[in-house]
């Protein structure tokens, strides 16, 4: 009901185009096609069925007309009528006012932006019909900014669909676009009659019924059930999309297991007794807790295998993962072949290496050590350690999976932080097996893989983003940790917190204060850790205290780095480049600066970095408000999860609660499409009937399985899972 391009079309054509213009209008016209054309990309609509998948966000009823006497204050209603008064008036700012008369009552309908045509349209004695929401104004009822038309023409058949849209595509163009989409979609069933039962609500409409409803519904529906999404329509689609997401996954663990991966023994080595695991095991100053012995099994079944792992282990921050790879690695060595170990930073990679060094070197292991950060001839001399196979194990950043690292044979390749890595570099570091070079080249092979996080994936997302993952779980600390206490102070008690770093240098502790990264931009970022730095400094003459931050080379970071691991540097300043997995046991106090700025995770996985040692740890999160008079209402909920539990699994459920699964996954973190219509909450009953359903469609329809996945993910499939 927009009455502005037709008006501005009238114009143009009732003036003489001069020349030039006359070219113009048309290259306009196209311009205006190719920019709707790049939005509706940008939305993700390429394909006819990608635009009848496009389904409306809500609806507007324009199919009745409401007598003014019969509308209620509140109501979205349409009505029609003649007008009787028309003006403009500058009380209290220049507007619009236009009485409508629909011999039942009157409505003012108000503007405070309008155009002439809003005038020449609402002119007195048309008859006109307007849309909007009725509301008791001060004297006369009103609507404010309506849409309207002149009156007459046919009231649509079915409700109007609205679309979620982008700048640049108009609602009408969209529409029409959709409506085309549909019209050309091929939208014969993929799912067989078979797993549609009649206890199955989805049952009794096909896809193609479902969609064109959605699109049109008749005016008598219940609009609550198509807004809440629990009209059977609905729940046909969210059938389908978790059936299209459990085949796709399905389909991937399938291709999978026709890929072949070395079956890992240590049959190179005589005698059990010397082999590199067992002699790691002998050596570590510690005892393995029940739960690493088992998920070590798990992990140990799996490499005997000729088909590739592909597991995940979770385990909370400072629930020993490290030991765990350095375990898995010693059996892939053990039986002959090489392992590649990857952080997803330079300080991580490093620490891992130093551990690695510690442990293995003594038992005769070379280890490579590759970074971006490295000189030349040094990186030469690893490289060549890796094509020799002199180097067993490789451990470093991104570097090691550059196109100029060719493994000798690489069989297990390691993953940790998995999610700060993106698809594309997971599926670069198991591709190093098929390289030039590499012992098994045909096609077909691929390392074993093992990912590891402190980010443990909630039981709901496990079964459908990541159902072609195996999961081994570390579900408890080492003994002797004590539980870190948390507590949430506003800034402006910042001296009693220097206070409390005081006593903890005192009795010989150490302690991280983080400071956050500001709306990415590192040079505010900077500014705030250096000033804080200087603070501190100030506040703490006898103590050396340590800046550490992205924009320090890597040089100076390693010095940094260095003192505070041999306890010199008393209280460590630092951006987040410290968040993931840093381990100084010593470490007993964490300040974390605007934590209200952090993601719940990103917190937990900060206040990891204490309570590493036998020592009473704490965690002290410092938040400021800014200008306004309280945190924001998921600030609070994020401190609060952080206050009230420490158990990492706990924090990642609150956290996709209060995120949503959107979020919390990051599409580029699981490379999974994200479900737009199924809710794994409230659909927990549609996708147990996915689970059932995939493996026998798999089996026994093939084809049409593979139609289902291409309609619903499109080429996003093969980029599912890396
Ligand atoms: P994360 O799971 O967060 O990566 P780490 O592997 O860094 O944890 O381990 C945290 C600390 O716990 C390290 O100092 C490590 O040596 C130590 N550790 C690991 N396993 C045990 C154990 N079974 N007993 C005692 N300490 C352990
Ligand atoms: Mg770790």
């Amino acid at each position: 009901m927009l009455f502005i391009g037709v008006s501005v079309k009238k114009a143009a054509a009732s003036k003489v185009l001069a020349p030039d213009q006359a070219v113009v209008a048309p290259v306009a016209k196209v311009v205006a096609k190719s920019l709707a054309q790049k939005a509706l990309e940008k939305l993700g609509l390429r394909r006819d069925i990608d635009l009848a998948l496009h389904l409306p966000l809500r609806y507007e009823d324009e199919t009745r007309i409401v007598r003014l006497e019969d509308a209620r204050d509140g109501d979205m209603v349409q009505i029609e009528g003649q007008i009787t008064h028309s003006e403009v008036t500058f009380q209290p700012r220049r507007q619009l006012r236009a009485t409508l008369s629909d011999g039942t009552d009157t409505c003012v309908l108000r503007f405070l932006n309008f155009y002439p045509s809003h005038q020449k349209t609402l002119s007195v004695g048309a008859l006109v019909r307007a849309r909007g929401e009725i509301r008791g104004g001060f004297i006369h009822r009103e609507m404010v900014h309506p849409s309207f038309k002149l009156a007459g023409g046919e009231l649509p058949g079915a409700l109007t669909p609205v679309y979620s849209t982008v700048a640049g595509l108009p609602q009408v163009y969209l529409r029409k676009a959709v409506l085309g989409g549909l019209a050309r979609a091929d939208l014969s069933e993929t799912i067989p009659p078979i797993f549609i039962g009649k206890n199955t609500p989805c049952g009794i409409q096909s896809l193609g019924e479902a969609l064109y409803f959605l699109h049109h519904p008749t005016p008598d529906v219940a609009l609550a059930t198509l807004e809440d999404h629990t009209h059977p329509a609905w729940q046909r689609l969210k059938a389908e999309e978790l059936l299209a997401q459990q085949l796709s996954q399905l389909q991937a663990r399938r291709v999978r297991a026709a890929m072949r991966a070395p079956p890992l023994f240590s049959n190179g080595v005589q005698n059990t007794q010397c082999s590199l695991h067992d002699q790691l095991l002998e050596r570590l100053p510690f005892h393995l807790t029940a739960a690493q012995q088992r998920v070590g099994s798990e992990i140990a079944a799996d490499l005997q295998k000729s088909i590739p792992m592909h597991r995940l282990l979770q385990g909370d921050v400072g629930s020993g993962k490290t030991v765990v790879a350095a375990l898995a690695a010693a059996r892939c060595m053990d039986a002959g072949w090489q392992c590649a170990l990857m952080a997803p930073t330079e300080i991580l990679a490093e620490q891992h290496f130093r551990k690695l060094i510690t442990w293995l070197e003594p038992l005769g292991v070379k280890i490579a050590w590759l970074t971006g950060s490295q000189k030349a001839k040094e990186r030469r001399e690893a490289l060549a350690m890796i094509a020799s196979g002199e180097a067993l194990l490789v451990v470093g950043t991104h570097a090691v999976i550059q196109d100029k690292v060719i493994f000798k044979n690489l069989a297990l390749a390691i993953i940790d932080e998995q999610h700060r890595f993106g698809v594309a570099q997971r599926l670069a570091l198991r591709r190093k097996m098929g390289h030039e070079g590499s012992k098994m080249t045909d096609g077909g092979q691929e390392p074993h893989l093992l990912m590891m996080t402190a980010t443990p994936i909630p039981r709901t997302l496990a079964m459908s983003y990541y159902a072609d993952l195996d999961v081994s779980t570390i579900d408890e600390l080492p003994p002797g940790r004590t539980a870190i206490v948390t507590k949430v102070v506003n800034e402006a008690r910042r001296d009693e917190v220097i206070e409390r770093i005081r006593s903890q240098i005192a009795e010989g502790r150490q302690v991280y204060w983080v400071c956050p990264l500001i709306e990415e931009s590192e040079s505010i970022d900077l500014v705030n850790a250096t000033e804080t730095y200087e603070a501190l400094s100030a506040a703490l003459p006898d103590t050396l205290v340590g800046l550490l931050h992205s924009r320090m080379s890597v040089l100076e970071k390693k010095a940094v780095m260095g003192l505070f691991n041999d306890g010199l540097i008393g209280v460590l300043v630092s951006t987040t480049v410290i968040e993931v997995g840093v381990d100084v046991p010593n470490a007993s106090l964490m300040v974390i600066e605007h934590a209200e700025r952090f993601g719940l995770s990103q917190l937990h996985q900060l206040r990891g970095r204490v309570g590493r040692g036998a020592a009473a740890s704490a965690c002290v999160l410092l938040y400021s408000t800014g200008d306004a008079p309280r945190l924001g209402e998921t600030a609070r909920a994020r401190l609060k999860a952080m206050v009230e539990t420490n158990d990492g699994f706990e924090i990642a459920r609150r956290d996709l609660e209060i995120r949503g699964p959107g979020e919390f996954l990051g599409a580029r973190q699981s490379g999974a499409p994200l479900l737009r219509f199924a809710d794994l909450e409230t659909d927990a009953e549609w996708l147990a009937w996915a689970r059932g359903v995939a493996p026998q469609m798999l089996d026994q329809y093939a084809a049409l399985a593979h139609r289902h996945i291409l309609r619903w993910l499109g080429g996003k499939a093969e980029f599912l899972k890396a």
